[in-house]
């Protein structure tokens, strides 16, 4: 036997990770086949697949020893890396992934299950927060975390006498200002190999996306700079209009680094204490910065520690029954199968970039899966593949909790389904579009306003027992009994073959 493996997953690439402590060598394995219904987005197997090599080129320049393998699956990458070097042992810090662990430990007696990750918060500290609560509400999750870290805390108070400045945020897109060109990573050797290797393997693995040049980060150097950029050119109006959508605007003034984060490229820590800066600087209004700090604290924590609480549970709940096909233009990522203005604009940018920010896919591909009653199961497996930070511990509760609704309320005190109202007052969207956000019915109505309708109809009996519903489901009763049959038919014929 011969020395100490360090085996990194492709969602572990720290400098951090504790597996790596004491390591003789490296051990990444590049699974070539997954089966399974997850269809993958070529950018983010280009994405997945060059950080992996960056980060195995790095550690060799280093002087460590890389066995960088590309094998079917990990199992059978691991074997031969056993059957090759003879390590004494196979350090792995646990994988995100519920089951992953014992499922890997029990491969050989010699992978060593590192106990951590590369998340702030401890999945048991979180199981203790969240036993006993009926629902899990984000904001008291948050303001802990802000105390635990001593994050925009003046004191014992938070920073600008607010724990939340939701209220000055959310604005319309504004009329004369454009988002400024964000960060991008120059492409090397490796990103010409990886695009090799998928043009040949695009025969036998199906993927879903354009090709396109790498736009995120692949490398801590990559994702350092991404972050400054983010942080001096876009915070300042990331908070304003975090929840605009204007045509043709990809990014607006998101952060881009979802991506970074989730391949362990960047530490949430350093996120948030960044962002602070700038307001302790003076540079960055506090409405941004304690909203952009929300997101790295607050949500993607409680996500992560939602899966790791309930995720098994998640995965198999349908509370509203739900089960529609997905409709085919969102399957296929196919802007032209719609007249949606609006879907065929974030269709198109999925396809191009694997990117939407968080409205586009919570009220408009979300609020749509959810209103024309797509199953949560291949809605969770599409947004899965289709996105460039898509890992398992953050679907379940984005997609099955937040977006549909499926776990009967234990994350979102109410669905977030909408009409065409919502899309028209927070984008650009509408004037172009054949649909009238206004109408319910007829060959103008717009699909999301048909269907938001049918939906409180057809759930009338779960939603009038939510007192945040009560008034939506009591609006019901103003459309006359002619116009409710024609949005249900209507409505019925978008939900099994959805043309609009
Ligand atoms: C239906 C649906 C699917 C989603 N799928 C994913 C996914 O596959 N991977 C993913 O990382 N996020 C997902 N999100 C959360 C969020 O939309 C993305 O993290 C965000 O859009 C990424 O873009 P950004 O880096 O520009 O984020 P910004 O809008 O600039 O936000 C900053 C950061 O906050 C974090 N964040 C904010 N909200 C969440 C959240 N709800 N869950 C996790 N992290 C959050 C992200 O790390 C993000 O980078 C999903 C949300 C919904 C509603
Ligand atoms: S009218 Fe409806 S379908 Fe058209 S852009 Fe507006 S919200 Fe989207």
């Amino acid at each position: 036997m011969s020395g100490r493996t360090a085996w990194i997953l492709a969602d572990q690439l720290s400098a951090d990770n504790p597996a790596l402590e004491g390591a003789d060598r490296l051990l990444m394995v590049e699974a070539r086949l997954r089966p399974g219904k997850v269809r993958f987005h070529r950018q983010k197997l280009h994405l997945v697949w060059s950080a992996m090599r960056h980060f195995a080129e790095e550690k060799r320049e280093r002087g460590l020893e890389v066995d960088y393998r590309t094998a079917a699956t990990l199992t059978e990458g691991l074997r031969h890396h056993i059957e090759e070097f003879d390590p004494a042992g196979v350090a792995l810090l646990e994988p995100n992934t519920l089951g992953a662990g014992e499922r890997l430990a029990s491969l050989d007696s010699r992978v060593e299950i590192v106990k951590g990750s590369l998340f702030l918060t401890d999945p048991a500290d979180f199981a203790i927060w969240a036993e006993g609560r009926k629902q899990l509400r984000m904001e008291n999750f948050y303001r802990e975390q802000r105390r635990r870290y001593g994050l925009l805390m003046d004191g014992e108070a938070p920073a600008g006498g607010e724990w939340n400045f939701d209220a000055d945020n959310r604005q319309p897109p504004p009329a004369d200002q454009s988002p400024p060109k964000p960060y991008r990573p120059r492409e090397d050797g490796i990103d010409i190999a990886v695009r090799e290797d998928l043009d040949r393997l695009s025969t036998e693995i199906e993927m879903v996306g354009a090709d396109g040049k790498r736009i995120f980060p692949a490398t801590r150097a990559e994702a350092k700079r991404a972050l400054a950029s983010f942080c001096s050119k876009r915070l300042p109006e990331f908070g304003p209009y975090q929840d605009a959508m204007v045509e043709g605007e990809r990014f607006m003034w998101h952060a881009l680094i979802s991506s970074s984060l989730n391949l362990g490229l960047l530490d949430p820590l350093e996120c948030a204490e960044a962002a602070e800066r700038e307001y302790r600087e003076g540079n960055a209004p506090i409405s941004s910065v304690e909203g952009f700090i929300r997101q790295i604290i607050g949500w993607r924590e409680y996500v992560w520690g939602v899966y790791r609480w309930r995720g098994r549970e998640m995965r198999k709940s349908n509370a509203l029954d739900a089960h529609s096909e997905l409709p085919e233009a969102i399957a296929d990522l196919d802007p032209d199968a719609t007249e949606m203005a609006c879907l065929s604009d974030v269709l198109a940018g999925v396809r191009d970039t694997a990117y939407a920010h968080h409205i586009e896919r919570l009220m408009l591909l979300g609020n749509l899966m959810l209103t024309v009653g797509v199953e949560p199961g291949p809605a969770t497996d599409w947004f899965h593949g289709s996105f460039i930070d898509g890992y398992e511990w953050v679907m379940g509760p984005n997609v099955i909790g937040m977006a549909l609704w499926a776990d009967g309320g234990l994350m979102m005190s109410k669905p977030y389904a909408a009409t065409g109202a919502y899309v028209n007052r927070m984008s650009t969207y509408c004037s172009s579009c054949r649909y009238d956000p206004k109408k319910r019915s007829g060959d103008e109505a717009c699909p999301f306003t048909t269907l938001y309708w049918d939906f409180l109809e057809r759930n009338r009996e779960t939603l009038a027992a939510n007192p945040r519903m009560t008034l939506q489901v009591r609006n019901l009763d103003r459309i006359d009994s002619a116009e409710m049959a024609a949005i249900r038919d209507q409505a019925g014929r978008l939900r099994t073959t959805f043309s609009a």
